[in-house]
């Protein structure tokens, strides 16, 4: 191991790996420090997105088969096997986390197992298994990513988990109490519902998924109702205390306390900064008032070699944002002229049965900005793609520029949403109106058909409204 390097990058998730690749791309002597073999590739690739999906995935086969009778197959008495599921999960991550290391020898990136302290701006001592070593480095990226909120006074453990420990899940719990209806909670609200807990939804706002559009959250709340899902919102979990295999909750609703015993509690309500070991003060980071780093529109801290991407910093804690802002500091740190991001072509996504994606400004956001605008809706029910995949639920909501036709927001709900999202994100990022989608074919039979539908709706009438 050399100690002297062009990038020194500390974290191994979409922030960090996606950088150091371009970094050795762009040509940098790059190394990665990484506190957790068993995390290289993040939060994300072991702990969240990847294998959320693998037992999202697994779980809607299950349902699915237990539904069977409806759907001219039999196959109702299905049996789940969580352990196989969440086995399989981990194979899923296990299989990425070895490409993953197979990249970083491709691009001959140097990967450091050990935990990452400031000396100062350029110095780094690593503390490893076999001692403690010092790096030299030109450049500096922090992308160290973030970690479950705890609510005050209710911390994680036994059963109260965070996703961490619900991704690891080795059985079914009978009732699951999830306090915070974002991505995170929502997720995992379907999942144990589809593998057949009893599932109450806890949300401190007005409607789960409160910053997407209304239409969306509501829309997302009843078909969890007609699921089976029990949504609380406008409450709070106020105590817990634990007892061997229940925990009783203290939730206020309005001006109602009620004690409920679950067998799990599983706490979503966001996720912090990871910075706190990593001796900021020392290389001269400033960190703002939530503990996130300060950074410039290239991705700068207060430090002029240290750049910071990903969850440290206040931008969306989303995985394929931090990758965006990965690629743009190893660019800033090579020396090239970088292009700010463009947060609001960012598309953001919620998987469950079914799905939500979007990007831009919601209807809300575009009254309260008096913008004149129009908005058009369709129905993926009368779609031939989604009636022949039974996967009939959901609508796509576009909303355009009265003045110059483009698209302000999209907001897609369905089971495939976050996969047909991206149409939009080009079409707002290069500009597009909405004449130019529905005035390009859509091949036929498919879901993106009634994208096409939606973009005719806004100004005039859709082919199958
Ligand atoms: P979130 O911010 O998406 O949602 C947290 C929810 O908890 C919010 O709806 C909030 O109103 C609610 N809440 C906050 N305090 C509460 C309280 N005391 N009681 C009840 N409800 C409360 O956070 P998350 O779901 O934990 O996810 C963390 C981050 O990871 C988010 O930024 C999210 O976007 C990201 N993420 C994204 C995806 C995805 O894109 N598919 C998946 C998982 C996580």
């Amino acid at each position: 191991m050399s100690n002297r390097y062009d990038y020194l990058v500390i974290g191994s998730g979409p922030a960090g790996h996606i950088s150091a690749i371009k970094a050795a791309q762009l040509g940098l002597n790059v190394a990665v420090l990484e506190k957790d073999p068993e995390m290289l590739g993040g939060v994300c690739l072991n702990e969240g997105c990847i294998p959320a999906k693998s037992l999202l995935n697994d779980a809607y086969i299950f349902s699915t088969l237990k539904k069977s009778g409806e759907l001219y197959f039999q196959a109702p008495s299905a049996v789940i096997n969580m352990q196989k599921l969440v086995e399989k999960s981990r194979s899923s991550s296990d299989m990425l986390r070895k490409g993953l290391a197979f990249l970083f020898k491709k691009n001959k990136i140097t990967l450091i197992e050990g935990e990452a302290k400031f000396i100062d701006a350029n110095t780094i001592e690593i503390s490893t298994s076999s001692g403690s070593v010092k790096v030299v480095a030109d450049k500096v990226l922090i992308a160290s990513g973030s970690e479950p909120r705890e609510l005050p006074g209710i911390a994680f453990g036994g059963n109260v988990w965070n996703s961490s420990r619900a991704i690891r899940a080795q059985g079914v719990p009978e009732s699951i109490l999830i306090v915070g209806g974002g991505a995170i909670g929502c997720e995992f609200a379907s999942f144990f519902n589809m593998v057949g807990s009893c599932v109450t939804l806890l949300e401190a706002e007005e409607s789960i998924l409160p910053f997407e559009d209304k239409e969306i959250s509501r829309r997302m709340r009843s078909i969890f109702k007609k699921k089976g899902v029990k949504v609380l919102p406008s409450s709070l979990l106020k105590s817990v205390s634990q007892r061997e295999d229940e925990v009783e909750a203290e939730i206020e609703s309005g001006e109602k306390v009620e004690k409920e015993k679950y067998s799990v509690v599983l706490v979503a309500v966001g996720r912090c900064p990871s910075t706190g070991s990593l001796g900021l003060e020392k290389a001269g980071v400033d960190i703002d008032e939530r503990g996130f780093i300060k950074v410039d529109d290239s991705l700068r801290t207060t430090a002029s070699n240290i750049f910071a991407a990903g969850d440290v910093i206040a931008t969306p804690m989303l995985a394929h944002s931090a990758s965006a802002e990965g690629i743009l500091s190893a660019e800033a740190a090579s020396g090239k002229d970088t292009e700010p991001i463009d947060y609001d072509c960012m598309p953001n996504a919620v998987y469950s049965d079914i799905g939500a994606a979007s990007v831009g400004m919601t209807e809300e956001e575009v009254k309260k900005k008096g913008i004149e605008y129009s908005v058009g809706k369709q129905f993926f029910k009368a779609n031939g793609r989604a009636v022949t995949s039974a996967q009939t639920e959901g609508f796509v909501k576009v909303i355009a520029d009265v003045s110059s036709r483009k698209i302000l927001g999209a907001h897609i709900l369905h089971h495939d949403a976050p996969e047909m999202i991206h149409e939009f994100v080009v079409a707002k990022r290069g500009g597009l109106t909405v004449d130019d989608i529905s005035g390009s074919i859509h091949a036929h039979p498919t879901l993106s058909e009634t994208i096409m539908d939606a973009c005719h709706a806004v100004f005039g009438k859709s082919l199958h409204g």
